[in-house]
């Protein structure tokens, strides 16, 4: 018996994730890797214990590019928007129901099993946010891998200066990101854009109508908002303009900056992304969840937008589930391949983390962590249509 068996993975079909789809495919594993993708036909004289998976697609495992697990706790709990897009209504929520459920073991809990859910969900990579820098342990020790984000907030005046006070003293190994353009001064965003480097910079952009009022005139609701939580908005200049316009006079897009959200973006904006070379990650259930509106994607995808998939938290999202994000995707641009959908939601997102080689393709040489998905399709045109319209129908088992 070899020490280290050999797997040959049959399944009707095998989809690797670039939107090729192989019909009576099979994945040959060794040593914890991929070794070798392609008919059965053509590998079945390998010598390997062979797998029959009838009934279903074998994938790579999903990546999810935005979440907020140490929100968990909040599932549900600051309820739904009051008003469509009324993102400010919604955060007076957020912070009611944080002031009330202050149990921190309780949180880390929660946050757990929001990260146990990811994987069963066959996530096995996540780009996740928060406040506390604790919880960057979060992932340890779990499948599902957690690059994990300190957010930063401060708009203006002592908030601003305290936030970079703070920065000074965070660990460099620490990855750092600011939250918003609403929420974070430009001083802020700039010294967290420089310390980031050529690393991922995550940010909030453009997620509702409410942050450009903001933004173009210093008033609105989150004015309002701001106003009550104490911060010297007078102390704020508005930039008079949208957000990745504002973001980009400060000189922090770039292609290691990643624009969460982008639901209300002009035109000459989109254009400004793709000239920056930034990527896009789209929250399409998060934003149905706030009604703040649909993301532009169809006019990202035709400037050649680098496009992932994120779920944000439980708080704006009943679901943490990419398959939920495939499908509200689909619905809300019925004319989208779902080959593009999907890639969304596997090796862009793999390629974005910088984990393109273990993760989110099916090839040679990436991680044998693989899933089997089970699916009534008959045809290969039909495979990517039902994996990115199932949404949490899905059944799956992890393959390792
Ligand atoms: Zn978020």
């Amino acid at each position: 018996m070899q020490e280290f068996p050999r797997y040959l993975y049959r399944a009707p079909f095998v989809v690797t994730g670039n939107g090729r789809v192989i019909a009576d495919g099979a994945v040959l594993t060794e040593n914890g890797l991929v070794a070798a993708v392609g008919s059965y036909a053509d590998l079945k004289d390998v010598d390997a214990q062979v797998e029959d998976y009838e009934g279903h697609v074998i994938t790579p495992a999903l990546v999810n590019c935005h979440a907020h697990l140490e929100l968990s706790y909040l599932a549900g709990l600051p309820g739904d928007c009051p008003a469509p897009g009324d993102m400010v209504g919604w955060i007076r929520g957020l912070l009611a129901a944080r002031a009330a459920h202050g149990d921190v073991a309780a949180q880390n809990d929660a946050s757990l099993m929001a990260l146990a859910r990811l994987y069963a969900g066959g996530c096995r990579a996540v780009a996740d946010i928060g406040n506390r820098e604790e919880s960057g342990l979060i992932g340890g020790g779990f499948k599902t891998e957690v690059l994990f984000f300190l957010e930063l907030l401060g708009l203006c005046g002592d908030s601003e200066n305290a936030a970079l006070a703070a920065l000074a003293g965070i660990d460099a190994d620490v990855r750092c990101t600011a939250h918003a353009p609403y929420s974070a001064g430009s001083a802020l965003i700039r010294a967290l854009k420089a310390r980031a480097g050529h690393a991922l910079f995550p940010m909030h952009v453009a997620e509702s109508a409410q942050e450009v009022e903001f933004l173009r005139t210093g008033s609105g609701p989150f004015a309002d908002f701001l106003t009550e939580r104490g911060v010297p908005v007078a102390a704020f200049t508005p930039p008079g303009m949208g957000a990745v316009r504002y973001l980009d006079s400060l000189g922090v897009l770039d292609k290691h900056t990643l624009c969460v959200h982008s639901v209300h973006v002009e035109d000459d904006e989109i254009s400004l992304l793709a000239t920056r070379g930034a990527a896009v990650c789209i929250c399409p259930g998060s934003n149905r969840f706030m009604g703040v509106g649909v993301a532009p994607v169809q006019k990202m995808l035709a400037h050649g937008i680098p496009l992932v998939l994120g779920t944000d938290s439980l708080a704006s999202n009943p679901h943490l589930s990419l398959w939920w994000e495939m499908q509200v995707l689909r619905e809300d641009h019925p004319d989208l391949p779902p080959e593009v959908v999907f890639a969304m939601a596997s090796v862009n997102g793999a390629r974005l983390l910088g984990i393109e080689d273990r993760i989110g393709a099916l090839a040679p040489g990436v991680s044998s962590s693989l899933l089997a998905v089970r699916c009534p399709a008959k045809t290969e045109a039909e495979v990517l249509d039902y994996l990115t319209s199932i949404g949490t129908e899905i059944s799956l088992e992890w393959l390792e």
